[in-house]
């Protein structure tokens, strides 16, 4: 199993740390690339021509270069967003689906956009339903699909109960009725090797803060040609090759659709994590956190009233979301808190599917590289201290 808790200093600290879905922890390389880059380079970049500007566009772009090489993009395809919502919402804007296709696992930033759009035009939302394990209906989806949606949206893995969609299938199935898709990859990219060739996806959405890097910084990966095809998002300096005073040339691929000073020392601390995560190998970081998720699993079985929701550990990332019998989720993380433990408790911003399982919330603990097996035990010991204040 991986240890390298050691390169998180924050994790020094005692805390059994269990929210990555969340957010995750930062690595020594990230603060690190952070700092230096405000130390030694700072300037804004493609302006200047004196030697910080020169470096500071250099950083950017192999920063640009390393992410595209972590999903096997061509970096003219990654385009630096704020995270996976601003990215839902720059498609939700760029295309005019006449039909949706989303799923009932959706987080709130793969559907709210929709609704907002369906509000705003006749657009016509479908969803693909959940089994009681947490798996996707695929026959249903395949029933859906004779609809002709223009597009499928989904993702790829829940922040909820951890399933990891079939995605490539998912993609294919979509290919065949000609809708495009839309990959939220914010809980896979980190914790999965992710291959936008071998996926076949059309657009892929990931956020910088929950795969070690920093927040405010995340990607929206497109197709070379759909983005070419697709007017810009926001206008301003950098996205344009010519300004008249009534109209203006788009700028090429990637800059097209980056108006104004980017996130620079966001996207070059996510440079970083990409290289961080990648000399790890995504595959190791995978295994280790199944290793993790099955003793988990297995260790809140044993607990009387516990009940986890979502499949077995086979089917899914390191997640795991529960209810402890006749105590609210809140109260369960307030006490596992003061033990250290940090979970999270409430919706995770996806209430329908926590209406579908007809519980208002959930205690979810979220696990990633720097995780042990250690954690897992303490976090076991916290739920019987939480069933001893509630004699339970
Ligand atoms: N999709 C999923 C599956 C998520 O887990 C999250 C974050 N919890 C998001 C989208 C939104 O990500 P962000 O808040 O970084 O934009």
């Amino acid at each position: 199993m991986l240890d390298v808790k050691k390169d998180f200093p924050i994790l020094k600290k005692n805390i059994v740390y269990l929210d990555s879905a969340a957010t995750s922890q930062k690595p020594l390389q990230v603060i690190n690339a952070v700092s230096n880059y405000y130390r030694y380079t700072n300037a804004n970049i493609h302006r200047g021509i004196y030697k910080l500007a020169q470096r500071s566009s250099r950083l950017i772009d192999s920063a640009r270069a390393q992410i595209a090489k972590f999903i096997g993009a061509d970096p003219g395809e990654i385009i630096f967003v704020r995270g996976t919502t601003e990215a839902v919402n720059f498609i939700a804007s760029r295309l005019s689906p006449k039909i949706v296709t989303l799923s009932v696992l959706e987080h709130h930033s793969n559907l709210v956009p929709w609704h907002i759009l369906a509000s705003e035009r006749s657009i016509q939302l479908e969803f693909i339903p959940v089994s009681s394990e947490g798996l996707l209906d695929l026959e249903e989806y395949q029933r859906l699909l004779r609809l002709e949606p223009r597009l499928v949206a989904f993702c790829h893995m829940s922040n909820v109960l951890g399933t990891v969609n079939p995605a490539k299938e998912i993609i294919k199935r979509a290919h065949e009725v000609g809708a495009v898709t839309l990959v939220d990859g914010a809980q896979s990219v980190p914790h999965l090797p992710v291959d936008v060739q071998d996926l076949d996806a059309d657009f892929l959405a990931f956020s910088g803060h929950k795969m070690c890097g920093p927040t405010g910084i995340g990607i929206l990966y497109g197709r070379k040609e759909l983005l070419q095809a697709m007017p810009p998002f926001l206008g301003g300096g950098d996205m344009i090759k010519r300004v008249y005073l009534r109209s203006f040339r788009p700028n090429d691929l990637p800059y097209k659709f980056e108006a104004g000073t980017p996130a620079i020392v966001e996207a070059v601390g996510l440079g970083a994590a990409a290289g961080y995560l990648q000399s790890m190998d995504m595959d190791l970081i995978h295994q280790h956190e199944r290793e993790i998720i099955s003793y988990t699993l297995e260790r809140l079985e044993e607990i009387p009233g516990v009940k986890v929701f979502g499949p077995d550990a086979q089917a899914k990332g390191g997640v795991a979301s529960f209810v402890l019998n006749g105590v609210h989720a809140h109260d369960v993380a307030q006490i596992l808190d003061q033990y250290g433990i940090a979970v999270r408790a409430g919706h995770h911003c996806a209430m329908p599917l926590h209406d579908k399982f007809g519980v208002p919330a959930t205690a979810r603990a979220s696990f990633y590289l720097y995780n042990t097996i250690e954690d897992v035990d303490k976090l076991v010991e916290g739920i019987y201290k939480v069933k001893q204040v509630f004699k339970n």
